[in-house]
This record gives structure tokens, C-alpha cells and sequence, in this order.
């Protein structure tokens, strides 16, 4: 293999891109690959929040820390949790160490710190074949091959990568959301807007629960969640919206008339998302001339909040790995896959344990104490 290595990278996700700026600051060269057909093709969600020790220790490495500060939510790390009855049972304020920002705000700063042309949209990578020696050639949907010494997968939860390193598929974690946004919340929606507040709102009852933040354009983001079979989302009519909504209205039945406008009134645009997760520990031997990143690596539901935050932090670590073995990839890869799997496992752990915390019968008692542990442990 020569001393810099082809780097290819697909998925250019919040992941994807961290890689590629870390490595374009020593002066690597890499190219990233993604089926989105434009940068703006896909609605980037909702709200972050980034972690001291994972999203921002990413951003540092990147040199970018100081242009995402001023993508901070004034008030979006306020969190207030709430029983069916709307009673609030709990209000906290934050503490400054996990900052709310767009989604789509930080991905336009990393993909603004990149020379033009690093990333090729509507580049669906379609199959990866190994040609020995850490060698991969890839085909993309228009028919093009690209060969490279280096294959990093960063392609999300249905990662194309991944089976080159491991058989692990993601599995349903028997949660599903329904998103739905209320716009213009101030003017058309003033009581869910003071109800939700200038961060979080969780609501949580048994085995289900509305998690709603405010987003960076005066909007809610909502996402309506119900323990369901894995076949139940795919299963809504999302052209017909009306009717996905009496049917989540019935299942809130009894719930309090202002938690239930979150449904009632939401935008007619609704979004079922299944939530998966790979097995908690996983992990894979090391294979030459490829890796893996992110939720293709390690993903998870969200009661962590440490997707996107560990995809930056992967992101960085492999970038700086790369950087500090010049001329030996194995290494690379090694010193960096060491330091991936607990990591990540720790976390999946947790996601795991914070889900059924979440939606126990007594909801939301489990989360409470929870967080009364967290406090008790500083
Ligand atoms: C409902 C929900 C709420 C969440 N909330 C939070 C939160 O509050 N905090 C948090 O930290 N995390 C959160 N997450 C998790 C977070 O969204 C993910 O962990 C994070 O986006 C993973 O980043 P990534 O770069 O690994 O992958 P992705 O963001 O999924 O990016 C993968 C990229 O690969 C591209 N791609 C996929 N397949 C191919 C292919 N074959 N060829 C070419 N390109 C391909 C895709 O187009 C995409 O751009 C949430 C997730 C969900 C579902």
C-alpha cells in the first residue's frame, strides 16, 4: 500500500464528514460518497444536544468549535418531564455542558469546512467487492466502479459496509415514533409552545410517551412513541394523515386535552421510524483496508442521546488515528477500533437500559429516579 492511501468513504452523514475534515486539516485527501441526491435532498430532523465528551471533543478536532457556538439554542438545554395529567414533575434548567443545535446547522458547517467536490451526491453505493489485500471496488447506482486502499463505512443503521466486517444486522427494539411538527408554534400553537418550553418536553406514560423539543425555527419537533410490533409503522398510511392521528389519538385515550393538541394539531407531514439497534457489543475483527463508523457501527436508540455525538467522536478518532500512523493503515485502524468498541458498547448499554427505563409501567417514575441518580453522582 502506498504512503497515503486512496480514502473512500461512504455516508455523509455527521460521521462521514467529521472524518474527512480532521483528515483534510493534515492535508489528506479523502472522498465521500452519498445517495442523497444534493445536500438538501432529505430534511435533517430536529434538535442536538452536544456532549462535552463526545460531540464536542469532535468539534475541537475538527478546529470548528469556535464557529459552532454560535449554532447554540439559547434555553434548549431546558428539560421538563411530564405524567399523562400534564402535571410538570420535573423542570431543570441544564447546566451548560450539552448545548441544543440544529441537526442540519452542524452538518452545513462541516460540510462548508471541505474542499468543493469532496463529497459526490446521488452516489448510492450498490455493492462492495474485496479484491485482496485491503483492496475494495465499489459500484455505484449510475454503473461507475471506484477502487481504494481504504474503505471506511459511515453509511448509517442499513450500512452497505458493514457485512464485509460482520454478520450483525439491527434489530427492532420493539419502539416505534411517529414524528410530527407543529410550525410557527409562537403564532399558530401558543399553548403547545409554552407547554413545551424553550427546550425538552418528555410526557411519558406506561409503554408510551411524547418527546417534544423546540427547534432553531420557532417549530416543535414531536416524536410520538408507542411500543408496537415491527411491523405496526409500516403499516400507517402516511398519505392519509387524518387518520394516522385518530388512531394515535385513540391510543392516548385519558391523556390530558393539552398534550393531546401535540397530535391533534400537527402538521399534516407525518413520519414513522422504527426503532432498531445492533446487538449491544458489537464488534468485529479486524478486517484489512476497512472500517466502520457511526450508527454502522454502533447503532442505537436514542435515550442516550449519543448517536450523532459518538458518530462525530468516531469521526475524529479514526481521522486522528490515520493522521498519527502515516504509511501504516492496519495500525491505524487498529488503535482505533481498540478505543471504538467499549466506547461504544458503554453507551449502547445504556440507550438499552434508558428505553425501558422510559416507558416502564409506572412511567415516569423510572426516568425520575434516574435522573435523581445522575444528580446524586454529580
Ligand atoms: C428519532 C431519532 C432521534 C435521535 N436523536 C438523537 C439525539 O438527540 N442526539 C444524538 O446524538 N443522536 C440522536 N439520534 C441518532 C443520530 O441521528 C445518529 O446516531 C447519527 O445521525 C448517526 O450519524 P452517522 O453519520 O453515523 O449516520 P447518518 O447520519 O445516518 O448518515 C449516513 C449517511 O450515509 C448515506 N448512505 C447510506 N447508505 C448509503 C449508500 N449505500 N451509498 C451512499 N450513501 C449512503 C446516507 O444518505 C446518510 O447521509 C437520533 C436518531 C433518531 C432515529
Amino acid at each position: 500500500m502506498t504512503a497515503t492511501p486512496s480514502i473512500t468513504i461512504v455516508g455523509a452523514g455527521l460521521g462521514g464528514l467529521t472524518l474527512a475534515r480532521v483528515l483534510t486539516r493534515s492535508g489528506i485527501h479523502a472522498t465521500l460518497y452519498d445517495l442523497d441526491a444534493s445536500p438538501t435532498a432529505r430534511h435533517q430532523g430536529g434538535m442536538l444536544d452536544i456532549h462535552e465528551d463526545s460531540g464536542q471533543r469532535a468539534l475541537r478536532e475538527a478546529g470548528l468549535f469556535e464557529q459552532f457556538l454560535p449554532l447554540i439554542q439559547p434555553g434548549g438545554e431546558e428539560l421538563r418531564i411530564l405524567d399523562k395529567n400534564a402535571t410538570v414533575r420535573l423542570a431543570h434548567e441544564g447546566g451548560g455542558g450539552r448545548p441544543e443545535v440544529e441537526r442540519g446547522a452542524l452538518r452545513d458547517l462541516l460540510l462548508s469546512s471541505l474542499p468543493e467536490g469532496t463529497v459526490r451526491w446521488g452516489s448510492k453505493v450498490t455493492a462492495i467487492r474485496a479484491l485482496g489485500d485491503g483492496r475494495h471496488q465499489l459500484t455505484l447506482g449510475n454503473g461507475d466502479v471506484v477502487d481504494t486502499e481504504l474503505l471506511i463505512g459511515a453509511d448509517g443503521a442499513w450500512s452497505k459496509v458493514r457485512p464485509l466486517v460482520s454478520a450483525a444486522v439491527p434489530v427492532y427494539s420493539g419502539l416505534s415514533f411517529i414524528e410530527a411538527h407543529l410550525n410557527e408554534a409562537d403564532t399558530r400553537h401558543q399553548a403547545s409552545a409554552a407547554l413545551v418550553g424553550r427546550g425538552s418536553m418528555f410526557a411519558l406514560g406506561a409503554h408510551k410517551g411524547m418527546l417534544a423539543h423546540r427547534g432553531g425555527k420557532g417549530e416543535l419537533h414531536v416524536y410520538i412513541a408507542l411500543m408496537k410490533p415491527a411491523d405496526w409503522a409500516a403499516s400507517l398510511d402516511v398519505t392519509d394523515p387524518a387518520a394516522i392521528k385518530a388512531h394515535l389519538l385513540k391510543h392516548f385515550a385519558g391523556w390530558d386535552d393539552s398534550l393531546l393538541a401535540l397530535i391533534s394539531d400537527a402538521d399534516d407531514h407525518l413520519v414513522p421510524r422504527p426503532i432498531h439497534a445492533l446487538p449491544v457489543g458489537h464488534s468485529w475483527p479486524r478486517t484489512p483496508g476497512v472500517t466502520l463508523l457511526g450508527d454502522a457501527a454502533h447503532l442505537m436508540s436514542p435515550f442516550a442521546g449519543e448517536g450523532a455525538n459518538l458518530a462525530m467522536l468516531d469521526g475524529a478518532e479514526l481521522g486522528r488515528a490515520l493522521v498519527t500512523h502515516p504509511g501504516d493503515v492496519e495500525a491505524a485502524l487498529a488503535a482505533y477500533e481498540r478505543e471504538l468498541f467499549p466506547r461504544s458498547e458503554k453507551s449502547a448499554a445504556e440507550s438499552a437500559a434508558n428505553l425501558i427505563e422510559f416507558f416502564k409501567p409506572d412511567a415516569p417514575q423510572g426516568i425520575l429516579d434516574m435522573m435523581a441518580r445522575y444528580a446524586a453522582v454529580g
